[in-house]
């Protein structure tokens, strides 16, 4: 069934009877050419762009809960493509690229909002860095537009400007940049891939790898055995425990990350933005309600939920630049799990394992990666050869010392 603003008016006129199911619950086959671990957006959207992109058929997603449960449908929404490092910012441009062409290209409104980020500055330092940042961005064909505190001001009537400790200096503005609505990428990605042959298999939780004279060929579930010509992990904050399955330990630790949502308000917030004296983004969802979130846990977990001392952390720096959101009432906080890599970077590469494929350590920032990371994926599972804009993100780069730290906070993860 294709969505149309006709098929919604003849739904309507027909007593909406003839919708039929976004994706089928098919019983997992014996074998397939392609099996991707993990229904996250990155699984969902690696076997979406192998079968449309890349003409594979076969194809299984596996996920051992529901589509979406993971953090593809827990994070604050938020795409862009303002990035430093050469390593970095030619991939996430791709990636906005796709976004900006996501729901006619897989016919589903994904609510893609490019609404504009904001990075604030408050400090002649932190303005110079903003600088560089953005004629990098610029050189990458992305696009950067320093303001001065009078263009903000105009944007952004309801911040603090003279705040005591974090007076608004400027900022460097992202007009591309801006949100999606999460789990309809999810449920995009999933509908696409389905309407192509894949089989979308839910509460089927991968328990092993089955490797036989150094190969993978398959994988143990919750359901039995699924034999795989090749398998690709892309489960986000379980990807040490997953690749653990295969004798690898990654430089990568799980932490949990906490968002917040208040109570609907009437329009405040244009755009996306962020607080640079630490760490604070801030949007306003189209029902009203501000979705906000700050720095992680700080401590290792698998738990999807988080602690009280990081909310009164996060809120604090709201009231730095947004005061008015002390009258304003939580509605809710959830936490998801990062795959937090020593440097801050992803890692979509293949593996001493032969027909076994990694993708992972996105951090707190995968969310807008997700079109990227998934052609990519695709294009390394298909052609065995990294796509050109993801040639950076190798597993070997921390044995050979090129790191792609973003932050320049060395390897610590908790910091990226
Ligand atoms: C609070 C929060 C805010 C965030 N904000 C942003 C943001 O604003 N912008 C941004 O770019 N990024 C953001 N992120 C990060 C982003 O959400 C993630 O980097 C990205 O979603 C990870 O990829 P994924 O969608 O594939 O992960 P997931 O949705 O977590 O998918 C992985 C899936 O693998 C499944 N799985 C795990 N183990 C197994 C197994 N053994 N067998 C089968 N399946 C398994 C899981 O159930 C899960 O569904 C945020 C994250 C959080 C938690």
């Amino acid at each position: 069934m294709r969505y149309s603003g006709f098929r919604i008016f003849k739904e309507a006129l027909t007593g909406h009877k003839g919708w039929t199911p976004a994706w089928r619950d098919p019983d997992p086959q014996p074998h397939y050419d392609y099996v991707i671990v993990g229904g996250g957006g990155h699984g969902l959207a690696t076997a979406y762009y192998l079968a449309k992109q890349f003409r594979q058929s076969r194809i299984a997603v596996l996920e051992k809960g529901w589509i979406g449960g993971g953090n593809v449908g827990r994070n604050t929404t938020i795409i862009r493509s303002n990035y430093l490092l050469d390593g970095n910012e030619p991939f996430y441009e791709f990636s906005l690229k796709l976004w900006e062409g996501l729901e006619q290209d897989f016919n589903y409104n994904a609510m893609v909002s490019q609404r504009g980020i904001l990075n604030l500055y408050h400090s002649d330092a932190q303005r110079d860095a903003f600088i560089r940042r953005g004629n990098a961005m610029i050189l990458h064909g992305a696009d950067a537009e320093l303001l001065d505190r009078a263009q903000i001001r105009r944007e952004y009537p309801f911040l603090d400007f003279d705040n005591a400790r974090f007076p608004i200096l400027g900022g460097l503005a992202h007009r591309r940049g801006g949100t999606v609505r999460h789990d309809a990428v999810a449920w995009g990605y999933a509908r696409g891939a389905d309407q192509r042959g894949v089989d979308i298999i839910q509460n089927c939780a991968v328990t092993g790898l089955r490797i036989e004279n150094g190969r993978c060929t398959g994988v143990e579930t919750a359901r039995g055995f699924i034999g795989a010509g090749k398998g690709g992990v892309a489960v986000a904050g379980n990807s040490s425990r997953l690749m653990a399955m295969a004798g690898m330990r990654l430089p990568i630790e799980s932490h949990v990350l906490q968002a917040f949502v208040t109570e609907g308000l009437k329009p405040i917030l244009p755009g996306v933005i962020t607080f640079g004296a630490g760490h604070f983004y801030c949007s306003q969802s189209d029902k009203g309600g501000l979705v906000f979130g700050g720095d992680l846990d700080g401590y290792n977990s698998y738990a999807q939920r988080g602690n009280l001392p990081i909310i009164e952390d996060v809120a604090a720096e709201a009231m730095a630049i947004l005061p008015n959101l002390g009258r304003a009432r939580l509605l809710r906080s959830w936490g998801g799990v990062m795959d937090m890599s020593m440097d801050g970077s992803p890692i979509i590469d293949r593996t001493p394992v032969e027909g076994l494929y990694f993708n992972g350590g996105w951090c707190y920032g995968g969310f807008k990666a997700t079109p990227a990371s998934g052609w990519c994926f695709a294009h390394l599972l298909t052609t065995d050869q990294p796509h050109p804009t993801a040639t950076a993100y190798r597993i070997d780069r921390f044995a050979r010392g090129t790191m792609i730290d973003e932050k320049g906070v060395g390897a610590q993860p908790n910091r990226h």
